[in-house]
């Protein structure tokens, strides 16, 4: 194997400061490719689809924390609810609903982002910011006990352009903070920012990311 995966494993994490945690985008890579980053320390991995996830999941030691990134369809929430630790995508009422009945089901609490749609490209999903601030004034969630809501996550455009990108992040963090200041001033436990990838996390520490997601810096391109 060329690409070393510890090595830029640990690349990746002597850039970020302690405050920002990594999440390990592992989606179209080996289990033994995830073992490698596991050998070197790493114990928060994400992937996008449930198929893959639940092989995975399967196969590699359980103490590590799996969090689901990519658009979830609700019919699908049942089979990661027993393990999931963190999703991050929750994009509608319906679905944060179905996570919390199969949460309960699973006897657990599932810890959920709100994903924000701040790139300029149209197919990405998620709230728009004021949408995501109104869903949580509504305040519906309230009732769900089995999830507990940690923060938002979005993605930046697809762009070169670093200003565009930075105004984007800047973005998801005022309506972070509206939010914050609204509906969680008292709950510690609202704290997380999910943003930043292989191409843009430099930008996103310094734009209030508290976790970053990372896939092919560490991994190399994806085999499909
Ligand atoms: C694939 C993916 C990532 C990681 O992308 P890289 O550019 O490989 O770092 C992060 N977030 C989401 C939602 C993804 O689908």
């Amino acid at each position: 194997m060329s690409h070393k995966i510890s090595e830029s494993l640990n690349q990746v994490r002597s850039f970020l400061p302690n405050s920002v945690s990594l999440v390990a985008v592992s989606k179209y890579h080996t289990i033994e490719e995830i073992r490698e980053a596991y050998d070197a320390g790493q114990r928060i991995f994400g992937e996008s689809r449930v198929q893959e996830l639940l092989i995975k999941y399967e196969a590699l030691p359980k103490d590590i924390e799996w969090h689901f990134i990519g658009h979830l369809q609700t019919n699908k929430v049942k089979f990661i609810a027993p393990f999931i630790s963190m999703i991050h995508s929750v994009d509608s009422e319906r679905l944060l609903s179905e996570i919390n009945k199969q949460a309960n089901i699973a006897g657990r609490n599932i810890s959920c982002l709100l994903q924000l749609h701040v790139a300029q490209e149209e197919t990405k999903f998620g709230f728009s910011p004021d949408e995501c601030v109104e869903f949580v004034k509504q305040g519906h969630w309230k009732e769900m006990s089995n999830v507990l809501l940690k923060g938002l996550m979005c993605m930046a455009s697809n762009v070169d352009n670093e200003q565009q990108i930075a105004n984007e992040f800047d973005m998801a963090l005022r309506c972070f903070e509206q939010i914050k200041s609204v509906s969680f001033a008292e709950n510690e436990e609202f704290k997380e920012c999910s943003w930043g990838m292989s191409g843009d996390f430099e930008i996103a520490v310094k734009h209030g990311s508290t976790m970053v997601r990372v896939g092919s810096r560490i991994f190399g391109a994806p085999h499909h």
